[in-house]
């Protein structure tokens, strides 16, 4: 049902603006006669409708305004929204049946017409009529060129073929509409997309479009992280490792708790600089300013294993542990360092007694605006398309008595 939330308050956002943009024709000339066009709205059934729809609760809304909709058959906005309820509900044809009936009303104003095509734009996308949604929206943006729920639209449907030249041209026109005033928003999505063109121009072998795409897009919007690692990859790639090493360093600075996106690459360009310290420095640092960062912990207790000094490594992993026992890969670790140590018994045991409580999870990540869950960080969310959306569900911290010293 949680799906249901934007979804439904743009569903009466529309209905509201509907309602207030007629409001000056509250009378209409209907066959030679003055007819008040407020009728279905002052039913009891459209306020009821209204409610459910206010609380999620679909099927009594559709009752309640599929009502309303009968003491005036004339509202067409009350039609859409049925027709909107259905689509989500699964029953997208009957929701394209119930718009393309709308729009086939000979009075429509302007506006109806708008709303009616953008509601059956909608139906075929969700039913995968990509073709047709584009004719739809299309139609939508002749009648009103700076319509920003058929540009949005139309933005999804290339980012869903991949096709990012046309999604980030159209999110350009959105940013020139200033359509949704959020501007940064708009810079953070535009720095995605030209992300994702910088990726393309990996893939084609074309380095310097690349490295262009990926630089405009941190300059757009420096929150937005993917495109550092991948100028990183890209520098590292032509030999250019302090180049490399120093975005990388930038991308910490930026977004110091997701560190760990880094940290692979970081390693091993230290070590290829001649100057492996430089990585226990780094994650010190960061377990100084963030005292539950747990990824920093394991990746110092890994460095320091891999460099001999298990003993330094367990007491570090056995604090990652007490920062989330949580995670299989922090047991995994432990293990390995354990064995190095040669199964020492008194190390053994303070892993089984921090370890007793420990839960295991899985898929952690979870969508802010559908909540959508997911085993590893998404920059996009697959499920409703959101960009940048996921954050990390964090289970409480081991119990106290659990603690130990480090
Ligand atoms: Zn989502």
């Amino acid at each position: 049902m949680g799906d249901y939330v934007p979804l439904l308050s743009a569903l009466v956002a529309l209905l509201l603006g509907l309602a207030a943009g007629k409001a000056w024709e509250r009378y209409k000339l209907h066959e030679g006669r003055w007819i008040d066009r407020r009728k279905a709205r002052q039913s009891p059934h459209y306020i009821q409708g209204l409610n459910f729809l206010a609380n999620n609760q679909i099927d009594h809304a559709i009752e309640e305004l599929g009502q309303a909709a009968h003491v005036d058959a004339e509202a067409a906005e009350i039609h859409m929204i049925l027709g909107n309820l259905y689509r989500e509900k699964g029953q997208v044809g009957r929701a394209i049946e119930i718009h393309q009936r709308v729009l086939q009303r000979p009075r429509l104003t302007k506006l109806e017409h708008t709303y009616g095509l953008l509601c059956l734009g909608v139906d075929f996308r969700r039913a995968g009529f990509v073709d047709r949604a584009r004719e739809a929206f299309a139609e939508v943006l002749r009648l009103d060129p700076s319509n920003e729920h058929a540009l949005l639209n139309l933005q999804r449907l290339h980012e869903d073929q991949r096709q990012w030249d046309e999604a980030y041209r159209i999110r350009q026109h959105l940013v020139q509409e200033e359509v949704r005033g959020a501007e940064d928003r708009h810079q953070e999505i535009q720095a995605f997309l030209e992300n994702e063109l910088g990726l393309e121009a990996v893939k084609r072998q074309d380095t310097t479009a690349a490295i262009r795409s990926f630089e405009r897009a941190i300059e757009r919007a420096p929150s937005v992280l993917p495109p550092y690692l991948h100028l990183g990859d890209v520098q590292h790639r032509l030999g250019q490792v302090a180049a490399a090493v120093a975005t990388w360093e930038r991308f910490i600075d930026a977004a110091p708790d997701r560190a760990y996106l880094a940290f692979d690459r970081l390693s091993a360009a230290y070590t290829a600089l001649g100057d492996p310290y430089r990585f226990e420095a780094l994650c010190r640092r960061l377990m100084q300013t963030q005292p539950q960062d747990w990824r920093a912990r394991v990746a110092l207790g890994r460095h320091l294993a891999a460099h001999g000094a298990s003993s330094a490594a367990f007491d570090v992993l056995l604090s990652a542990l007490r920062n989330n026992p949580h995670a299989l890969s922090v047991h995994q670790v432990i293990w390995e360092t354990l064995m190095q140590l040669d199964l020492d018994r008194a190390r053994v045991r303070r892993y089984m007694e921090q370890s007793q409580n420990a839960v295991f999870y899985r898929d952690p990540h979870i969508c802010l605006r559908c909540r959508y869950r997911s085993d590893e960080l998404l920059w996009r969310c697959p499920h409703c398309h959101e960009w940048n959306s996921f954050v990390e569900d964090r289970l409480s911290p081991a119990k106290e008595r659990d603690e130990v010293a480090t």
